[in-house]
């Protein structure tokens, strides 16, 4: 049973199968090693943000109603800087007064408004003395009320949301040393390939050495996961059905070439022989065409730390349904594939709610021929002085030019029904 798709199909398939995907257990871990974890509960304001009426610019705490008519002579009561607590009574602002303020200090009592130092004139020591303000300030300005930031107890940070230094920085103001994550998902990393060799092994004449595994590896610790490299897999069915079979134990399982239409293609075939189930079984892309993507119920023993294991009342454990891309092996194939498909079922798998893609235009630099028939995501260079982005091809030599990819920053997408696209006109490019 074969079923090519168009991309927005396959896409919409695999994010409808990566919506139902649960996550693995939940982990406890210090604040920093939580970086691009996934938060398995939420993180509340643990008080009021700001704590307190917090000054944004240095000079006086003020009434605005002091200032209607300006300049206008304040008498100086007092001084807060950050970290001073203005004990209301002892340092409040009274009519006609003010008191001195340093950025990040509490506002005193009785004051609605900072007046920048800037617009000021004093003369001689502080205290005592009469401030010239030559400016008029609003009620409210240059300070940050209370609670405007976000209220005791209202949530700053999502679970399914991945850590960054942002999050970092927002758990660390609530005070949360340690953070609840998800296990990462395992991800089994299937290279297959007689012609494919270890990239510490000297390659014999028609060999290659496997790449695919590790740029894989690499994207799916990008996307959240922890990858499992398995042996590279021989074009011979017992041996590579064993590795599947292997391969179906962990959260999601990658396999990378054997998918395309050769007579040694054996992917397809090993996998139906083990029941699987396909989505798809190509999609009208390029590059990246054969992509397969299904699940698998293998008759295998349950990880009992598998998201999807689930032992029933009987003791016996339930089905273990694993969820599996077979990729094209040629290596800008692999990379792009996993990217466009793979990379939501991982972000579900490891508790994300997946990322849509993200699609902008620029204008084309020069003119682009090419077939009709498939959607096409090139790699190309994004470039331009400031706000004057341009983009244009990659030089490339086909589906396993690796270095033209390295140097490209983003692909230009071109429909299907295109066969050229003229120079300056704009075209929708893919950014990762
Ligand atoms: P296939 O999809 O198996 O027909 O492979 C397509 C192309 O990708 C062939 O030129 C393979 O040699 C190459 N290829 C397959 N697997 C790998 C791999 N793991 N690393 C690098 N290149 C590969
Ligand atoms: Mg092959």
């Amino acid at each position: 049973m074969s079923s090519v798709v168009s991309f927005e199909v396959a896409r919409h398939l695999v994010e409808r199968h990566a919506s139902g995907v649960r996550p693995g257990e939940i982990e406890t871990v210090d604040l920093l090693a939580g970086l691009g974890r996934v938060l398995a509960a939420g993180i509340l304001a643990d008080r009021d943000f700001p704590p307190f009426d917090r000054a944004t610019r240095d000079g006086y705490a003020v009434r605005a109603a002091d200032l209607a008519e300006v300049p206008a002579w304040l008498e100086v009561v007092g001084e807060v800087k950050a970290g001073d607590w203005p004990e209301p009574g002892v340092c409040s602002v009274g009519p006609g007064q003010a008191v001195g303020i340093m950025t990040g200090a509490p506002l005193p009592a009785g004051a609605d408004a900072v007046v920048m130092v800037e617009h000021t004139l004093l003369a001689g020591p502080l205290a005592g003395r009469s401030v010239e303000v030559r400016r008029n300030v609003s009620r409210g300005e240059n300070f940050v009320p209370r609670g405007a930031e976000a209220r005791a107890g209202q949530l700053l940070l999502d679970r399914g949301r991945r850590l960054e230094h942002t999050g970092i920085a927002i758990a660390a103001s609530v005070g949360k040393s340690r953070v609840q994550v998800f296990r990462k998902p395992r991800v089994a990393v299937l290279s297959t390939g007689d012609e494919v060799v270890e990239m510490d092994a000297t390659p014999g004449p028609a060999q290659i050495r496997n790449s695919n595994s590790y740029s894989l590896a690499a994207q799916v610790q990008n996307a959240g996961g922890e990858p499992v490299r398995l042996a590279i897999a021989p074009d011979n069915r017992g041996q590579l059905r064993s590795l599947i079979e292997e391969g179906l134990k962990y959260d999601l399982l990658l396999l990378t070439g054997g998918v395309s239409m050769g007579k040694y293609d054996l992917v397809e075939q090993v996998l139906a022989e083990l029941n699987a189930e396909f989505y798809f079984t190509g999609t009208e892309i390029q590059p990246g065409k054969p992509i397969v993507f299904g699940s698998c119920s293998a008759d295998t023993p349950v990880r009992v730390d598998s998201g999807f294991a689930a032992p029933t009342r009987t003791g016996v454990s339930a089905p273990h349904k694993t969820y599996f891309f077979g990729l094209p092996g040629n290596p800008v194939s692999t990379m792009v594939t996993l990217e466009l498909f793979a990379r939501p079922m991982i972000e579900a798998l490891a508790g994300m709610t997946p990322h849509p893609l993200i699609f902008v235009r620029a204008r084309l630099k020069s003119e682009i021929r090419t077939k009709t028939g498939l959607k096409r995501f090139l790699p190309a260079v994004l470039s331009g002085e400031f706000e004057n982005a341009e983009v244009e091809l990659a030089r490339w030599q086909g589906s396993g030019d690796i270095a033209a990819l390295e140097r490209a920053n983003c692909y230009i997408v071109i429909p299907p029904d295109r066969e050229r696209i003229d120079a300056g006109e704009w075209v929708a490019l893919l950014i990762q």
